[in-house]
């Protein structure tokens, strides 16, 4: 129950004390700290000890970026005093983290361990900001499963397709004659195998892919990206793709936005969506849009095509996810192509959503975080 303050605390009772949220946090099982506007650490609990190695002596006073944490993403890219730190964008931008993030910590013996990270602003009576709080639990033990299994996958899909080459190269033979004289029959049912062939790799494809994305090795270099051209030279490629379809491809992109990303991974994520739009159009038009402002760059690409049915929305993100009507399946698709989208926005530290209506068309809604410094 919110108390007249607004904190969610009841008065009168023993949580108004400030000294009993001290205990409280020193004791819970994540580890908690908090650090003022430069992020020099005021506060550590003794989860913070186990988790690092560090104990509150060693670190009060000291910035978590002078080598007590140093978080590197999962590539290895160093996130401290950039953009792409949470702790230091929820200072700067006064909002909250958008929800837990994995990266990797340093710990006090220098080895690394994955742990997934939550922050938030601490204000001052006043309203302003006056310090920032990170919450983290270690998950190294589920992070190195995930890479096994990303590991495994990219494996299996490596050996499928040496195969599958293999037999396509027959197929091509045959269709072109080396095996004998072939009816018009058997040369559409060879081209139909052919087809599916290349289906099966672009899935072979899409699963390597995602399970590299997975995988620490799959690396993201990022840099300062000139995100107007990125899209512009997008739009400039799918052109000829809308005027296949009829379809009006209109763009509105201001020149100068710039982010901190990897170029081939963010071109990748945009062309993904602007293929759905285009793919899942029949008649109208697509549009690219970006525009920047307080903090964050938005990208959106919609479309005037079948649209999304609300039951569908949340789960198009899935992996293998295909919306369970006659329209979609009169499309081809894996339902793989989303799901990478939504991973390589999330490590750009982005967010994506969808707006839909069914039978006028959907709206996917990329933020970036614009670039507030310039460390990087
Ligand atoms: P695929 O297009 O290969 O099926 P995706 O992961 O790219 O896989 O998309 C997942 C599902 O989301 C699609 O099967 C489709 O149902 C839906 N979808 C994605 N983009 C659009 C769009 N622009 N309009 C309508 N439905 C879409």
């Amino acid at each position: 129950m919110a108390g007249s303050d607004g904190l969610h605390v009841l008065e009168g009772t023993f949580l108004s004390n400030v000294q009993n949220f001290r205990h409280t946090l020193l004791s819970v099982n994540d580890g908690v700290y908090l650090t003022d506007t430069e992020r020099r650490i005021i506060f550590w609990n003794r989860a913070c000890q186990k988790i690092t190695g560090y104990s509150p002596g060693e670190v009060l006073g000291r910035r978590c970026s002078d080598n007590i944490l140093c978080h590197v993403d999962l590539d290895g890219n160093r996130l401290c005093e950039s953009d792409l730190c949470p702790l230091y964008r929820s200072i700067v931008t006064g909002q909250p983290g958008k929800g837990p993030l994995t990266v990797r910590a340093l710990r006090r013996d220098r080895s690394r361990i994955s742990v997934e990270v939550s922050v938030a602003p601490l204000f001052g009576e006043d309203g302003s900001v006056i310090g920032g709080v990170e919450v983290f639990r270690d998950v190294t033990e589920k992070q190195e499963l995930a890479e096994l299994k990303a590991r495994f996958l990219s494996g299996i899909s490596h050996e499928l397709k040496g195969p599958l080459t293999i037999i396509q190269g027959f197929i091509e033979l045959i269709l072109a004659g080396d095996a004998g004289e072939t009816s018009p029959t058997q040369r559409e049912f060879l081209t139909s195998a052919m087809n599916e062939g290349n289906r099966f790799k672009k899935i072979l494809d899409d699963l390597s892919d995602l399970a590299r994305f997975e995988a620490t090795e799959f690396s993201f270099s990022m840099e300062k990206v000139d995100l107007s051209s990125l899209l512009e030279e997008l739009a400039a490629s799918q052109t000829g793709e809308a005027a296949r379809k009829g379809l009006r491809l209109n763009t509105e992109i201001p020149g100068g936005i710039t982010v901190l990303a990897d170029w081939g991974r963010l071109y990748q994520a945009f062309a993904n969506l602007l293929a759905n739009a285009l793919k899942y159009t029949e008649k109208g038009a697509v549009s690219l849009t970006a525009d920047s402002g307080e903090g964050l760059v938005r990208v959106t690409v919609a479309d005037s095509g079948i649209g999304i049915e609300e039951k569908n929305r949340e789960r198009i993100f899935d992996l293998f996810y295909r919306a369970d009507n006659q329209l979609t399946k009169k499309v081809a698709g894996t339902g793989i192509g989303l799901s990478i989208v939504k991973k390589i926005i999330d490590r750009h530290g982005g967010t994506i959503a969808v707006e839909s209506y069914p039978g006028r068309g959907s709206a996917f809604k990329v933020t970036l975080p614009g670039r507030t410094t310039n460390l990087t």
